[in-house]
């Protein structure tokens, strides 16, 4: 398909590589114009402005948060006002369900498509293309973008014709592997306070009861406290959880427990985190603990 690709940070430049590898006409754009070069090393155009890769049947957007996704949808340069009439837009970001809404209808005013694929994986995962994506929106468009999943994901999970659901079901799983985060943290500070191997405990766990992959990636880096480089930088979770605590409100149900990870993520960034991992927030249970004099 030729297909443009907006915004080429840790996920989007793996992703934009895939679909190059996969036989797709690719167009990038990057705000920071110099991590275009990689991929037009390997075969992509690179556009000058946003505008400029809406040319195709489809563009995905795989920017940061809310602020960056309209900053780059709305206005005379935006994705809306240059996308071919019937083209598709694929926010494949972590954004809020509001946002998601407010994007379903304006594609839908002006006569383009919209479909919601945000993703789980990490920068490996998406350089691998391993991601699993999570799609939502009128099935014609979501069934038009299967090649371009196929290229960039290991399964594709649909979920309706409402894009927002899409946005939902991510940010509730994203608060998930937070929440097991926050618990193993809490369990590894305990079982390390009373002098007793972290590396064990997670193999014990791991090799037993907790065999998920989110258990192993995070204990992983929990226990030899590999924070740095993030591949999922703290600010990014901080935005995650605001949003699922944002739709809980909106459907009035209450999430205390996110409500503490809001907190949780908070300190960590008031104590100058936000260059680290969004696991990070394990290493506060530990500082409590006195654990760790840094
Ligand atoms: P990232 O490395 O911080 O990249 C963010 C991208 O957004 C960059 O291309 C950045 O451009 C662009 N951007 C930020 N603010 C902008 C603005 N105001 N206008 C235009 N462009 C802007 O983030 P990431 O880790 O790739 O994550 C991207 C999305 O995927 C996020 O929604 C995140 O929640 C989600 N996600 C991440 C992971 C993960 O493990 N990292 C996993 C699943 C989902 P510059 O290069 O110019 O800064």
């Amino acid at each position: 398909m030729k297909v443009g690709f907006i915004g080429l940070g840790q996920m989007g430049s793996g992703m934009a590589a895939n679909l190059i590898r996969g036989g797709h006409e690719v167009t990038v754009y990057n705000r920071t114009p110099g991590k275009m070069r990689p991929l037009v090393e390997k075969g992509a155009h690179s556009a000058g402005r946003a505008a400029d890769a809406c040319r195709g049947e489809a563009v995905i957007t795989m920017l940061a948060d809310d602020t960056a996704v309209e900053s780059v949808v709305f206005g005379e340069e935006g994705v809306i006002k240059n996308l071919g009439k019937g083209a598709i837009h694929v926010s494949m970001s972590t954004i809020g369900i509001a946002l998601s809404e407010k994007l379903a209808g304006a594609h839908e005013e002006a006569g383009r498509r919209f479909v919601a694929a945000p993703v789980f994986g990490r920068p490996e995962a998406a350089a691998a293309g391993n991601l699993f994506i999570v799609a939502a929106g009128a099935p014609d468009a979501v069934g038009a973008c299967m090649p371009l999943f196929d290229a960039l994901g290991q399964k594709t999970f649909t979920f309706g014709g409402n894009p927002r659901d899409a946005n939902l079901i991510k940010l509730s799983g994203n608060f998930l592997i937070a929440s097991v985060i926050e618990a193993l943290g809490e369990a590894m500070a305990l079982v390390g306070k009373a002098g007793n191997d972290q590396h064990r405990f997670l193999d014990l766990l791991t090799s037993t009861l907790f065999t998920a992959p989110v258990y192993k990636t995070y204990g992983g880096l929990i226990a030899g406290r590999q924070f740095e480089p993030a591949g999922f930088a703290a600010p990014l979770g901080h935005k995650d959880i605001r949003l699922a605590l944002a739709a809980a409100e909106s459907l009035m149900v209450p999430m205390p427990l996110a409500s503490l990870l809001h907190d949780r993520f908070l300190s960590l960034l008031a104590g100058g985190g936000e260059k680290l991992d969004w696991s990070a927030i394990a290493q506060l249970a530990a500082r409590d603990a006195g654990l760790t004099g840094d």
